[in-house]
């Protein structure tokens, strides 16, 4: 299923509002890095609401509901129109833009008390901040009530921020719209590789698992469950090809190579990376495993507080895995649980974040923009994984985007790593981040 056919349904439906002239089309192309809003300077250029769907990076794919003109002639009383309850019932995230140059007067509030009715969350916007340099983020938040954001459309200083608290205060039920949707079609056969041996729960799957024969099922598709010894005369007995094979990271090496090469191939760790959070980021940061040299300072980041277990993959094995590929010391910190990263992120070269099972998709890009503001790479344990092995390459066939990311000098790194380190004993997904907890399973 392509990004247009996405159903709006599952995309994180995002209204703008504001006054006449604030800029609400240009915030809307800055978010989007492309022309999709008309822009004009007359004022109210459109005057029904707009529904585009758009893909905002890291975000992913959103409708925005442009409310340009809503408030045209008689500000308050179209604010309580039909049209504009309306899109306050389809909207989970508002966005009320102020121009400093206008403030905040009664239509501003009748926005927000609109939307508290409907436990609607709104940011607010303070645009055109490159006309006034010294607008004050803090201050409108205190007169609204609400966080805020001081950007400018024009410039697209402050847009990362903004996007920032648009995720923050998503709501806590908003996920990607697909697992593995998107890259099958109907009547495909995906073969699910999944080891039952000890590191397995008894007598279930674990949640990822069924997620993924959930999504599966959900687009029409065959899943096919084999465990990796069955995988070969799998694919053999079949009289078409499988789409894609989907495999645990513990038995990575033997998958990829009883998988067809022009078979799609990946693991439930980094296809729950994607789900969750933002893939290119995280192969964006395991090139920065490259550039580590001994006495750099690394932090592993659990998202929980769980407990820690003798040879503790976060604590224990990575740790010693980088350092053997860095061939010298390396200074680990470990935080677990918080919303949020530490403030002293930019100590760090790089956070090796856990699988994030217990966290929500809001969360975990919340930290990953974090990182992203204070230039600090971030790799999770999967991906981590699947390049010690020397398959993130095979690994990310089915994601051409991440791919290029790699493709830069990834496969050269990769055979670095090797060169370097002892080849990882494979670790279960189960400890990789998914389910009930990472060590417990
Ligand atoms: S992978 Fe899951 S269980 Fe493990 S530390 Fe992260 S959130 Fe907790």
């Amino acid at each position: 299923m392509s990004l247009n056919t996405t159903p709006r349904g599952q995309r994180l439906h995002i209204a703008i509002f504001g006054r006449r002239n604030v800029g609400k089309s240009s915030l809307i192309n800055a978010l989007a890095c492309q022309d999709v809003a008309i822009v004009s300077d007359i004022p109210g250029t459109t005057t029904d609401p707009v529904y585009k769907s758009m893909e905002i990076l890291p975000i992913g794919p959103v409708v925005i509901i442009d409310t340009a003109g809503i408030d045209d002639v008689g500000t308050l009383g179209h604010l309580r129109t039909g049209r504009t309850l309306a899109v306050l019932s389809k909207t989970d995230l508002a966005l009320l833009v102020v121009d400093p140059g206008q403030g905040v007067s009664e239509y501003e509030h009748a926005v927000l008390k609109e939307a508290a009715e409907r436990n609607v969350m709104v940011v607010g916007v303070i645009n055109k901040r490159d006309l006034y340099p010294r607008v004050d983020a803090g201050e409108l938040s205190r007169q609204l009530g609400v966080p805020c954001a001081a950007v400018s459309a024009r410039t697209l200083q402050g847009i990362d921020e903004l996007k920032e608290l648009i995720v923050r205060h998503a709501p806590k039920d908003w996920t990607a719209p697909t697992i593995v949707g998107d890259l099958i079609s109907p009547g495909d056969i995906v073969i699910l590789v999944i080891p039952i041996d000890k590191a397995a729960p008894k007598g279930r799957l674990i949640l990822p698992q069924q997620q993924v024969i959930r999504d599966v099922l959900e687009n029409d598709a065959l899943a096919l469950t084999v465990k990796e010894r069955e995988l070969k005369h799998a694919v053999e007995s079949l009289s078409v090809k499988p789409r894609l094979v989907i495999t645990d990271s513990s038995v990575f090496l033997k998958a990829a190579a009883d998988t067809p090469p022009d078979v799609l191939f990946t693991s439930f760790s980094i296809l729950f990376a994607r789900y969750k959070g933002d893939l290119d980021a995280l192969v964006r940061g395991v090139k920065a495993v490259d550039s580590l040299r001994p006495g750099d300072k690394v932090l592993v980041a659990e998202a929980c507080t769980h407990h820690a277990v003798e040879d503790d993959i976060g604590r224990v094995k990575i740790p010693r895995w980088l350092r053997q590929a860095v061939g010298g010391d390396l200074s680990f910190d470990v935080v677990s649980g918080g919303s949020l990263l530490p403030d002293n992120l930019k100590e760090y070269k790089l956070v090796v974040h856990c699988g994030a099972c217990m966290l929500n998709r809001k969360e975990m890009l919340s930290r990953l923009m974090q990182a992203g503001s204070a230039g600090v790479p971030v790799v999770n344990y999967g991906v981590l994984m699947a390049h010690m092995h020397g398959v993130l390459k095979r690994a990310l066939s089915p994601f051409p985007q991440a791919l290029s990311i790699l493709e830069d000098d990834g496969e050269e790194a990769e055979l670095e790593i090797l060169r370097k380190a002892v080849l990882p004993k494979a670790v279960p997904e189960a400890v990789l981040g998914r389910g009930a907890s990472c060590m417990v399973e």
